[in-house]
């Protein structure tokens, strides 16, 4: 059984402080960690706030980027020895966000991966189709690449450990969700994409998240997909009750 693995994605938004009382408030409030994952992907930096306050509760801080090398010349940049330095646990990489924007490639999140589990941190892998690949029938082919490429050399053991996050870009922030099934059907694709590059069980282990305007009255039926283990939240993660209710919907 995979643990499923509720994680908020709080982008660009709140001040250190508001993020921090957040925690404070919700992490009483959040299932065991026996029954479901909870992280929350925060601007660099709130982490060591969130890291302080999320100690010995059950809930996981993720960064929303990181560079690949340690350290360097790189203006403007956090390392993941830095991130784990303050005890960051996820790493949220290739959010579609970032690609379209900051001109993250498939080479750089694969880079990033890698960079990841040196540092002994949990990678979620962002994939997802535009509308106009969509419409186009190509969002097999097109997931299919970006799962190949963001986890390209890694070993089944680490395989096993990567969340990859499938988030059709015309779905994110715009209340469009994908239907339930439109949602699984491309999640088990990437399963058996898994199985095709590593192994069964590889593909049995690995925990494919949805994203993509899911909210307490969506995440029940999402959930109760074969072939989806969890959610990664925008805009419903930012209030305190409804994170907590995505989360409580995972246990
Ligand atoms: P929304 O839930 O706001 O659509 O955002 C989805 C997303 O991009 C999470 O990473």
């Amino acid at each position: 059984m995979r643990k499923p693995i509720i994680a908020g994605n709080w982008k660009m938004n709140k001040l250190a402080g508001d993020g921090a009382r957040f925690l404070l408030n919700v992490r009483e409030q959040l299932p065991e960690a026996e029954k479901v994952e909870a992280v929350v992907c925060a601007p660099y930096i709130h982490l060591p706030l969130l890291t302080e306050a999320a100690r010995d509760f059950p809930v996981g801080i993720a960064a929303q980027n990181m560079h690949f090398e340690d350290s360097g010349a790189f203006t403007g940049e956090v390392s993941p020895e830095m991130l784990k330095d303050i005890l960051v646990d996820y790493v949220v990489l290739g959010h579609s966000e970032r690609r379209e924007m900051f001109g993250e490639t498939d080479e750089s999140v694969n880079q990033k991966v890698k960079a990841a589990f040196n540092h002994e941190m949990t990678p979620i892998v962002c994939v997802g189709e535009s509308l106009e690949q969509r419409e186009n029938n190509e969002t097999f082919t097109f997931v299919e690449k970006q799962v190949k490429a963001g986890l390209a050399g890694l070993t089944e053991e680490q395989a096993k450990q990567v969340v990859i996050a499938y988030e059709p870009i015309w779905a994110i922030g715009t209340g469009k969700t994908a239907t339930s099934e439109e949602a699984n059907d491309v999640c088990a694709h990437i399963r058996q994409v898994l199985k095709d590059t590593f192994s069964e069980d590889v593909s049995e282990a690995i925990r494919i998240q949805y994203g993509g305007s899911v909210k307490p009255a969506n995440i029940d039926e999402l959930l109760s997909q074969s072939d989806i283990d969890g959610a990664l939240v925008g805009g419903a993660s930012l209030e305190e009750d409804s994170f907590v209710k995505l989360v409580e919907a995972g246990a």
